[in-house]
């Protein structure tokens, strides 16, 4: 690549995931938004007049000042990353990528096409093969799994390679921006839980088989492991907890499980990626920890906190997990994938 940094794209500017991008790619050293684009009702505003802007830094002034596109495709940036809504996102990712775009999508419409790779970059970055046999012709897509999947897949990947996992009970409290902006009315989260989140169990019980699968030929194995879910939402803004029980295949100390966490680092350490966090599991001693208001935000909100291991009565082991839900369980885990992606060599042929 020149000295240049890569144009790239942004369908669904104007939503809670579109604005943590816009946040979270103001310097980086690799990728510069160059174009910015949303629905029908937005595209020909301002991004500022279109936008309400809820993220806590300033909005760019450059970036205010662009006029925000349809999401057709004959953008200029060849890279695409993805925060539309799941009612429309299926076809015009789909129609991006047959017009030779890449496209990196947080959305859920193509995580379970075959040739479609699920990527959390420290668990299967050899995933990322399968999209030298995809169907889009020039293009390809690339998918980002559920926010709670990530912060689970995570914690369990140390244990499913050391120990071996039979089956894993969770429990999720999710935050609000979670359900996209301006999610949950006030009058129904302020001093209340909601038990239910459409399709968010089946993802959470299902992604996990796929992502921690080994690839094969031009498709994935999936791995048999099996999940039982329960989803919450709850009145936090950022930051989903989640209450994980899991019985191991084989026995393991706390001491062993703790190292393991520890211990556990992958592609986007070894190739030390502008987004990697240095520690992508942070173990916490406190018997409080993790929290959201304190932890969401450690290694840049890319890091995934644990806490809380003991031994459970049911299962082998209970402990709890955080993770940022639109930085690592979305905008920060699409920008770590394109970056494994262009270290990797999958972008240099359509730059
Ligand atoms: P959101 O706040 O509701 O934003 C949706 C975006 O899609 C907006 O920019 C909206 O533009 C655009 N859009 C809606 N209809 C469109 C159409 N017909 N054509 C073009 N653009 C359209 O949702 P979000 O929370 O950011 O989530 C975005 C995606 O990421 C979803 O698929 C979601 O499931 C997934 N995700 C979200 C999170 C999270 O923590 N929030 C985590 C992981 C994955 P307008 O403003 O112009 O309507």
């Amino acid at each position: 690549m020149k000295n240049e940094k890569i144009k790239i794209a942004i369908l669904g500017a104007t939503g809670s995931v579109g604005q943590k991008f816009i946040e979270l790619l103001a310097d980086h050293p690799w990728f510069e938004i160059h174009e910015l684009a949303a629905s029908e009702k937005s595209a020909g505003k301002k991004y500022s007049d279109a936008v309400n802007w809820v993220m806590q830094s300033k909005l760019r002034k450059d970036l205010a000042e662009k006029v925000i596109l349809n999401c057709t495709p004959v953008l200029e940036s060849k890279i695409v990353f993805s925060a539309l809504d799941a009612s429309v996102a299926g076809e015009l990712e789909a129609d991006f990528a047959k017009a030779g775009y890449v496209v990196i999508s947080n959305a859920r419409n193509h995580r379970f096409d075959e040739d479609v790779p699920l990527i959390v970059p420290e668990i299967n970055s050899e995933h990322l093969e399968l999209v030298n046999s995809q169907k889009f012709g020039k293009g390809v897509i690339v998918t980002n799994p559920n926010c709670s999947t990530i912060g689970l897949v995570m914690a369990l990947k140390p244990l499913y390679d050391n120990f071996g996992i039979e089956s894993v009970n969770v429990v999720t409290m999710q935050a609000i921006s979670g359900g996209g902006y301006p999610g949950v009315p006030s009058m129904d989260i302020i001093d209340n839980v909601i038990p239910f989140i459409g399709g968010e169990e089946e993802k959470i019980e299902k992604e996990p088989g796929k992502i921690l699968g080994s690839i094969s030929g031009s498709k994935i194995d999936y791995s048999k492991i099996n999940i039982s879910a329960q989803c919450n939402r709850v009145g936090v803004i950022d930051g989903h907890t989640e209450c994980v029980q899991v019985k191991l295949k084989k026995n393991a100390t706390k001491n062993d499980i703790v190292n393991a966490w520890n211990n556990f680092s992958g592609e986007p350490q070894k190739l030390k990626l502008p987004f990697a966090p240095v520690h992508p599991i942070i173990y916490l001693d406190g018997e409080k920890y993790p929290q959201p208001k304190m932890h969401r935000n450690l290694e840049n909100g890319m890091a995934v906190s644990v806490g809380r291991l003991r031994e459970c009565t049911l299962f082998d082991y209970k402990f709890v997990v955080l993770s940022h839900n639109t930085v690592r369980g979305a905008a920060g885990g699409t920008i770590l994938i394109a970056e494994l992606m262009k270290a990797k060599g999958y972008l240099d042929k359509y730059l």
